[in-house]
């Protein structure tokens, strides 16, 4: 997994959470919205029943009024008292019926009345009295009962409605009895407390909206002539409610006083115009359940917000674990670029698709020294540094990687020679002008290994093949100073075909006895005799050509395989000093080469001891070549090997004397037998400028060496004035093309020992 998929995944998940707390909302939401409706369908329902039982109360008592009327209308025609005694009567019993208002209007002549105020009063033209009572008594004399609208009356006692039945003979109506009745009588209906079970009160309106009777208990404050007053009722609501009244019908509305909002039911009463105007105060009284509700939302709401805080948080830390290990799977982090595994996927993705890319190595000349030079900070510094300059360098669809320590590699999209050189020129210009700890004369060097993938024309190409390419060709370049780019190409193919072949055929080389000891003869300078030869190996495919030992001798030191092959021609010396001893031959001593690595085993000198004895060759005839390299190390433990060395018998011999930097000292401290000028030194000798310097220097040597009693050998004499160049500078021995090339041991045998 990456980091896109796990930031798709994460994202994912996000998404799923988001989602499902929106469902669990939605779904919330819905579920109280409509248990709320509810709750309000039945708390509505409940008003509407309860408005229709109020209205049956009202009826029933404005038909019982009229029943009373009517009752004392006949029981006024029938019996035989005068009108004014009647009220007399009626005025005596009052405390025991409603009525607070009586009077008679005969339809020929005036009225009389009884109120609480006046007693008895008659001669009452009907044109002193309230047009509404007018407009009852008139009705009545046209034979139909009926109830006045409600009034205020006049001295401010109260407001007040009127019954008026028609009086009959048998003529027909004679007259109309009226009856006022307190709005007292109907507030004491509406005034109960159980209206809506305590949720709730009643007007009475009319049709106009006024109000006529208005409850004691409700929620509106303010005096109030009509309902329509200080907009409680929305214009909306107002309109809708306007219509209804008008048309008689029942109709359901709401208001809102003091952020409250109520629900009201208008129910017609059929009389007069008459409305109730009920107003259901449940949900102020339900406050507490629909407080409720809201904090169960809220509460919900919190809490599923909390746990998409908790999901998101963990994920976001899984997230950053995850990517942590990411990275630390994916990336180097000393600079934070891809590493070798992910280079290597990154890498596989482009070459397995096409070849048109090359891949180029890159790497520090001399790391190791600014490394224990400068320390490692700085040297993590030209890191970094190397790593910021390739990436602004790198192109869309490029990448690169550190793999180990100075080495990079890059995978570019260009195949053209020319391209790839400037844009690596122009990367290692630009990382050399980065200084080292502040100090601008240490010049950082370069040099790089390239494959490009069109010249490779691989059938299955891979990222692991191209990547040893590069290492060939990085090795190459190493050894060149002057050209820090190599490419990859096909003499380097051959290279790195051989160099596969040997390390893959090695072993069962050395069983085929495939290496073969050649000799190559060393000459006494001064009776001109061969005085021993030095075996070389050359190893002898059966199919194939010749290999030379620089082909596979430092492949050997690398892959430690020196061991056995050095081992093996130890071996095949002695055998060929036992075999000229056994045909009667006088031995030559011979030199054979000893590796780095053999020198060091722990068992070394025993074997070489067993090889003697196996053979019963005296151990002066052997004479073992070790390289200058060697002394650099630790003196003292190698002079112990040698001491050691010598003891069983065996002639030393300091190789290739010359090449490395052993003082004059090391020369003196170390108890061999033998000095190997290199042939560097006659090459040096025979230059114009300086030679002489070079012969001077050889010339002590030899005297110092002379001095030590050790013997000295010159290799590489091509010429007669090689050979009479080292005998003037005093040296013993000489071994070269001159005399021989390395021969098989046969035609040694041959040529120099008949
Ligand atoms: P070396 O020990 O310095 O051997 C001398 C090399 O110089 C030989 O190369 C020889 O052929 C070459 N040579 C001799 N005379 C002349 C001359 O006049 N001019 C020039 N230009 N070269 C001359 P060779 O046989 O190719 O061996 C190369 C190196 O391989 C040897 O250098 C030695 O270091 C190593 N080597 C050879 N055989 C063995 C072996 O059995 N074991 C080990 N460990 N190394 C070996
Ligand atoms: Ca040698
Ligand atoms: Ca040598």
């Amino acid at each position: 997994m990456d980091e896109r998929s796990l930031k798709k995944r994460l994202n994912r998940v996000t998404i799923v959470v988001i989602l499902i707390s929106i469902l669990i909302l939605a779904g919330g939401s819905v579920a109280s919205y409509y248990l709320r409706a509810m709750l309000e369908d039945t708390l509505d329902a409940q008003m509407e029943s309860e408005a229709e039982q109020y209205k049956i109360n009202i009826s029933r008592k404005i038909d019982g009024d009229f029943q009373t009327l009517h009752t004392l209308s006949s029981f006024l025609r029938h019996s035989q008292m005068s009108t004014e005694n009647f009220l007399h009567a009626f005025n005596d019993s009052r405390q025991y019926n409603q009525f607070i208002r009586l009077g008679y209007f005969p339809k020929d002549g005036t009225g009389t009345r009884v109120t609480r105020e006046a007693g008895i009063e008659t001669g009452i033209s009907l044109d002193d009295v309230d047009g509404n009572l007018r407009a009852v008594v008139e009705n009545a004399w046209a034979g139909e009962s009926g109830l006045s609208r409600i009034y205020e009356l006049s001295d401010g006692s109260g407001s007040i409605y009127f019954y008026g039945v028609p009086v009959y003979t048998a003529d027909g109506t004679v007259g109309a009895l009226v009856a006022g009745v307190s709005t007292d009588s109907l507030a004491g209906i509406l005034e109960d407390r159980s209206i809506l079970t305590g949720r709730g009160y009643i007007h009475l309106i009319s049709d106009t909206g006024r109000i006529l009777v208005r409850a004691e208990d409700r929620v509106v404050e303010e005096e109030l002539a009509s309902i329509y007053e200080h907009g409680y009722i929305g214009p909306e609501e107002q309109q809708h409610i306007r219509k209804a009244l008008e048309k008689g019908d029942v109709c359901r509305s709401e208001f809102t006083y003091m952020d409250e909002t109520y629900r009201v039911f208008l129910e017609p009463m059929e009389v007069n115009g008459w409305y109730l105007f009920c107003v259901q105060t449940a949900r102020s009284v339900n406050a507490g359940i629909y407080q409720l509700m809201v904090s169960t939302r809220i509460i919900t709401v919190a809490v599923l917000l909390l746990i998409m805080a908790i999901i998101l948080y963990g994920y976001r830390m899984i997230y950053q674990t995850n990517r942590r290990l990411i990275r630390s799977a994916w990336y180097d982090p000393l600079t934070g670029a891809y590493n070798m595994p992910r280079f290597e996927m990154e890498a596989a993705r482009i070459i397995e698709r096409t070849p048109e890319y090359s891949l180029a190595g890159l790497n520090v000349r001399q790391f190791k020294f600014i490394n224990e030079i400068f320390g490692s900070r700085q040297a993590d510094l030209l890191l970094r540094h190397i790593k910021d300059v390739v990436m602004s360098h790198i192109r869309e669809g490029e990448v690169f990687c550190r793999s180990t320590d100075d080495m990079f590699f890059i995978l570019l999209k260009d195949t053209d020679r020319d391209m790839i050189r400037a844009r690596l020129v122009q990367m290692m210009e630009e990382i050399s002008r980065h200084a080292v700890s502040n100090n601008r004369n240490y010049q950082i060097m370069l040099y790089c290994g390239v494959v490009i993938g069109t010249d490779v024309n691989d059938v299955r190409p891979s990222v692991q093949k191209s990547l040893t390419h590069v290492r060939f060709a990085l090795a190459t370049a190493r050894q060149s100073l002057k050209n820090s780019i190599w490419f990859y190409d096909t003499a380097l193919h051959e290279d790195e075909k051989l160099e596969n072949y040997v390390e893959s055929h090695m072993h069962q080389a050395l069983e085929g006895e495939e290496f073969r000891m050649y000799l190559q003869p060393k000459a006494d300078l001064e009776t001109g005799q061969v005085c021993g030869a030095e075996a070389l190996v050359r190893w002898i495919p059966s199919a194939g050509k010749m290999i030379y030992p620089g082909q596979f001798i430092p492949i050997f030191e690398k892959n430690g395989f020196c061991v056995n092959l050095d081992m093996y021609m130890v071996e095949k010396v002695c055998r060929q000093l036992r075999s000229w001893i056994d045909g009667g031959i006088k031995p030559v001593p011979l030199s054979v080469n000893q590796s780095k690595l053999l020198f060091y085993e722990a068992d070394y000198t025993d074997r070489l001891k067993a090889l003697l004895d196996r053979y019963k060759i005296p151990a002066e005839l052997v004479t073992l070549e070790i390289l200058e390299g060697l002394a650099m190390e630790n003196i003292g433990e190698l002079n112990e090997k040698i001491l050691k060395l010598k003891e069983i018998g065996f002639q030393i011999s300091l190789d290739d004397f010359g090449t490395g930097y052993s003082s004059l000292n090391t020369l003196a401290s170390l108890r061999i037998d033998e000095l190997k000028f290199d042939r560097g030194f006659l090459a040096a000798i025979r230059e114009e400028s300086g030679g002489w310097r070079q012969a001077i220097i050889m010339k002590q040597i030899i005297k110092i060496a002379k001095k030590l009693s050790i013997r000295t050998v010159t290799e590489g004499v091509e010429t007669k004035e090689n050979e009479e160049l080292i005998r003037r500078l005093g040296c013993e021995c000489a071994q070269g093309y001159y005399y021989s090339r390395p021969v098989s041991a046969q035609e040694f045998t041959e040529t120099y020992m008949k």
